[in-house]
């Protein structure tokens, strides 16, 4: 089974692939983990690509869709994959499509988690930090004790500068223009999955585990 997820940020993407992998026995390929991976080995694309990133340049698409094609190439793909964080264009869906086609495989379903903007600006902005021991928060699904202290330590909890709703809404927005074409590209392929990800975190997992079964 060749799986394609996607989602914004705040979503649960990372949770539900975790849960789906397990159940239908493929490797989660994020493309963080195929870089880290190739750099690593020292492949020839690990090494182009590592030109690029120590000079802090942008990776370019032949040299990532590379990476990708080697990933994708080795032995636990076989019998198929999750792919997370890949495409995030429309030319890089395109070359996906055509390796694979090389391969004699297709992406057999794109699924997408659904969030209204809203709650994922709840869900991101939420976090608080403690300044002494670095403990985690979230004002709505984990919060502390008493409003702003936390529970370890006692320490003051603050909320990250790339946390306010301002710097979250922008990237959110990035987000959703930038594959707004990549969804209806895989929609007019009809490989397009909607699964509503606002509903409990279990019947998320069932509902795509019943999609990826062609039972929805
Ligand atoms: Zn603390």
């Amino acid at each position: 089974m060749n799986i394609l997820f996607m989602g914004p940020p705040g979503a649960g993407k990372g949770t539900q692939a975790e849960r789906i992998v397990d159940q239908f026995s493929v490797p989660h390929i994020s493309t963080g983990d195929a870089f880290r991976l190739a750099m690593k080995q020292g492949t020839p694309m690990g090494l182009k690509a590592k030109e690029f990133v120590d000079q802090g340049l942008l990776v370019p698409d032949e040299i990532t869709n590379g990476i990708v094609r080697d990933r994708l190439l080795q032995d636990d793909c076989s019998n198929g994959f999750l792919l997370d964080g890949f495409p995030r264009t429309l030319q890089q869906a395109e070359a996906l499509d055509s390796m694979l086609a090389d391969m004699g495989r297709t992406i057999d379903h794109v699924v997408n988690l659904k969030v209204d903007r809203g709650l994922l600006l709840a869900r991101l902005t939420g976090r608080r930090i403690c300044k002494s021991c670095g403990s985690t928060y979230h004002v709505m699904f984990n919060p502390p004790k008493q409003e702003g202290v936390c529970d370890k330590c006692e320490g003051e909890l603050y909320q990250r500068s790339d946390d306010t709703e301002e710097k979250v809404g922008t990237r959110l927005d990035e987000y959703i223009s930038k594959t707004a074409p990549l969804l209806a590209y895989y929609d007019g392929k009809s490989q397009l999955r909607e699964v509503d990800g606002e509903q409990d975190i279990d019947v998320v997992t069932a509902e795509i585990v019943s999609v990826l079964r062609g039972s929805r």
